[in-house]
C-alpha cells in the first residue's frame, strides 16, 4: 500500500479543509508539517517492527503514520473527537493501529495498552506537558522509553545539570525515573499552525530502578519541592520554611555531609537523598 504522507503542508491542508477543521488552539494543536522532523521522532524512539507504541494525541495521524511504516503496532489516545474521526480515513488501510477516544490524564493506560512493556512517544500538547510527564512516570506505566516533542525550555529543564537556572524540581523528577537526553531542537516552521516557540524532541530512557537508594520516596520528593519552593534561599533555610525546625535542619544537612550555605539548586540527586535519607532516619 502506498500512502501519501501526512507530514506535508499541502497534504495537511488538504485534510484540515477537507473535513472543514481548523487547529485548537486550546488542546494545544500543531499539527508537524515536516517529514525529516517525523523522520527523526521515529527514529529517536528506535521503532522497529513488533514493537508495540503508546502515541498521546495523534492529531490527525502524521506522526501515527511515521511509527505505523516503521512497523510498530500503535494505540493512539485522541481527545478530540473531531479528529477520531479523521483518523479513521487518513489512516484507513493500515492494520496495526487502535484509536482510543479519550483524555491521556483519565484513561487506564496499562489496560488500553494490554501488553508487558511498550515506548510512548508523542508530540505533546503543550498546555499540559508537565501533568503528562508527571502522571507517566509517578504511576510508573510499564514503558521502556519515552521520545516526546516539548517547548524546548521545558526539554532544557527535563535535561538539565544542577547549578543552572534550568534545574529544578522536574528535572530531579525527570532524571529520577528516567535518563533524559535532548534528541534535536525543532523550529516552528515544521508545525501547522506555528507555535510561538521553540521546540525540541527529549528521549528519556526509562530506569528500572532509581539512580539512588531512598528509605522514603515521598521524603525524597519534599525535601525537593521544599528547596525550589524557595530558590534564592539557602537549603537549610528553604527546609526551615517547610517547617524543620533549625536545630533538625542542623543535624540534618550535618548527617548528610552537605554544607548549610548550599542552595537547593546546586545539589545533584545523590546529594538530595542523602538529605531525605537523612530526614526519614532522625524522624
Ligand atoms: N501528533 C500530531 C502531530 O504531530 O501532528 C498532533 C500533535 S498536537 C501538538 C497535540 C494533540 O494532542 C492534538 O491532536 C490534541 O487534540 C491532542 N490532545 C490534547 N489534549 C489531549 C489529552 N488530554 N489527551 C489526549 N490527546 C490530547
Amino acid at each position: 500500500m502506498i500512502k501519501p504522507r501526512i507530514a506535508k503542508r499541502e497534504v495537511t491542508l488538504h485534510i484540515l479543509r477537507a473535513f472543514g477543521l481548523h487547529a485548537s488552539k486550546r488542546l494545544g494543536q500543531n499539527f508537524l508539517v515536516d517529514e525529516a522532523v517525523v523522520d527523526g521522532i521515529v527514529a529517536a524512539a528506535d521503532v522497529k517492527p513488533g514493537d508495540t507504541v503508546l502515541e498521546i494525541g495523534p492529531g490527525i495521524g502524521t506522526l501515527t503514520q511515521g511509527l505505523l511504516e516503521a512497523g510498530a503496532r500503535v494505540v493512539a489516545v485522541e481527545l478530540d473527537q473531531r479528529l477520531v474521526k479523521v483518523l479513521a480515513e487518513t489512516l484507513a488501510g493500515y492494520e496495526n493501529i487502535r484509536i482510543v477516544h479519550g483524555d491521556i490524564l483519565k484513561i487506564d493506560i496499562p489496560r488500553e495498552m494490554a501488553t508487558a512493556t511498550f515506548k510512548i512517544v508523542a508530540n505533546l500538547p503543550y498546555y499540559i506537558t508537565t501533568p503528562i510527564l508527571m502522571l507517566l512516570l509517578e504511576r510508573r506505566v510499564p514503558a521502556t522509553l519515552l521520545v516526546a516533542m516539548v517547548q524546548k525550555e521545558v526539554a532544557a529543564r527535563m535535561a538539565a545539570a544542577p547549578g543552572g537556572k534550568d534545574y529544578g524540581a522536574l528535572s530531579v523528577a525527570v532524571q529520577y525515573y528516567t535518563s533524559p537526553a535532548i534528541a534535536f531542537t525543532v523550529p516552528p516552521q515544521s508545525f501547522m499552525p506555528a507555535p510561538a516557540v521553540e521546540s525540541a524532541v527529549i528521549r528519556c530512557v526509562i530506569r528500572d530502578r532509581p539512580p539512588v537508594a531512598l528509605t522514603d520516596e515521598a521524603a525524597f520528593f519534599r525535601v525537593v519541592k521544599a528547596a525550589f519552593a524557595q530558590r534564592r534561599k539557602t537549603l537549610a533555610n528553604a527546609l526551615k520554611a517547610a517547617g524543620l525546625s533549625p536545630a533538625d535542619t542542623a543535624s540534618l544537612l550535618a548527617t548528610a555531609g552537605i554544607d548549610d550555605g548550599r542552595r537547593g539548586e546546586t545539589l545533584s540527586l545523590q546529594e538530595f537523598a542523602a538529605v531525605a535519607n537523612a530526614w526519614t532516619a532522625g524522624k
